[in-house]
């Protein structure tokens, strides 16, 4: 007997552990709001939720593998072929297999930082480097930086806009200068996942950038505007090269039969949800306006959340929102980032932030 355990793969030392948003601790009698993961505070829709229960009753019986009713409704909800549609168990299912298909050892993984977490971590799980390249001025993407980043070496690009989790995004002007700067052999994907809270009419469409540059993919969820966090679902849009290495190396049986149905559902229940991305973007404009005459002066936001660079001031912040039973999302030293939520949550942040130290606002 030796006390050696089995050999793991060194790449793995290297992980950031992803830092999950934590519900709230309950230590006061006040309702406690989850303002940490970007989730949909409305519960499901009925008719979603009977499409569920209806799925339901075959759970003794395995998933359609290839989606394929789903993949159907989002092709021609989109205006693209079926073949050009994969989907994932949530959109960072699909993630961690388009690092998968383009890079391992010695390849390059090149995106913004502050960016999504999952980012850095599933291109170290596949063995490849992450290449980061800090966020210029406004908190946005510095695409001319990124774009002198680029080696021989790239292999996969993620743009994500809005951008989690500083809510600025990428227009569409920047972007179409970026990819003329991008090798055609490197994969660029969009990363979509807030697109629904976006007003902005500048902002990159990534669904017409896809039609026209074989390079270029998109990602997109059921997680956020969709109210379907839970269920795991999520779609990729490509060209068929990549959407073909996509269903080649996902999970089998992945998306669940209940994911797909209400999924499904959720396409037929479209104008419903979006009314109520119609709230939250009013409930966004309503926090920054006060934040505004509060005084803050904050990076624009066009996603479900707001970015409060805190710098110094960070931690006691996390503590003041811990004791009224708000959880929000702390990024090391950098900033918070605080999901819009209920009304009432809204509210109470602002009255929180009424009273935080005037000095803290950058
Ligand atoms: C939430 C999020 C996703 C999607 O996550 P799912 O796996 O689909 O739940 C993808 N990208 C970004 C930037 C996100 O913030």
């Amino acid at each position: 007997m030796t006390d050696r355990t089995p050999q793991l793969r060194d790449a793995l030392t290297r992980l950031p552990s992803y830092a999950a948003g934590k519900p709230p601790v309950g230590a006061t009698d006040l309702t406690p709001y989850k303002l940490s993961s970007n989730e949909n505070p409305f519960g499901p829709l009925p008719g979603v939720m009977e499409a569920i229960v209806d799925a339901a009753g075959g759970m003794n019986r395995y998933p359609d593998p290839m989606s394929d009713r789903l993949a159907e409704a989002l092709a021609e909800r989109h205006g693209v072929t079926r073949d050009h549609v994969a989907l994932g168990t949530g959109s960072v299912g699909i993630l961690q297999q388009l690092v998968q298909i383009t890079a391992g050892p010695g390849d390059e993984v090149l995106y913004a930082w502050r960016s999504f977490e999952a980012y850095p971590i599933m291109t170290i799980i596949a063995g490849a480097t992450p290449v980061q390249v800090p966020l210029g001025p406004g908190h946005r993407h510095d695409l001319s930086a990124m774009a002198d980043a680029i080696t021989e070496n790239t292999r996969l690009i993620m743009v994500c806009t809005p951008n989690n989790p500083t809510g600025s995004v990428v227009h569409q002007s920047e972007l179409d200068e970026f990819l003329d700067r991008v090798p055609s052999n490197i994969l660029v994907v969009i990363d979509e996942a807030y697109v629904e809270f976006d007003r902005d009419p500048l902002s990159v469409r990534g669904l017409d950038t896809y039609r026209n540059r074989p390079n270029v993919a998109v990602l997109r969820t059921f997680s956020k505007a969709y109210g379907l966090a839970g269920m795991r679902v999520g779609f990729c849009i490509a060209h068929t090269r990549v959407a073909n290495a996509l269903r080649q190396t996902q999970v089998p049986f992945g998306v669940s039969s209940l994911a797909q149905a209400a999924a499904i559902a959720s396409i037929n229940a479209e104008n419903e949800l979006m009314q109520r991305v119609d709230h939250l973007v009013a409930e966004r404009h309503r926090v920054e306006a006060a934040l505004a005459q509060e005084g803050w002066d904050l990076p624009p936001s066009q996603a479900n959340f707001i970015w409060l660079p805190l710098g110094e001031r960070i931690g006691e912040f996390v503590d003041i929102c811990e004791q009224v039973n708000l959880s929000v999302r702390r990024y090391a030293d950098d900033g918070v980032r605080v999901t819009i939520g209920e009304t009432e949550a809204n509210d109470r942040l602002l009255t929180l932030t009424r009273s935080f130290v005037p000095d803290a606002r950058h």
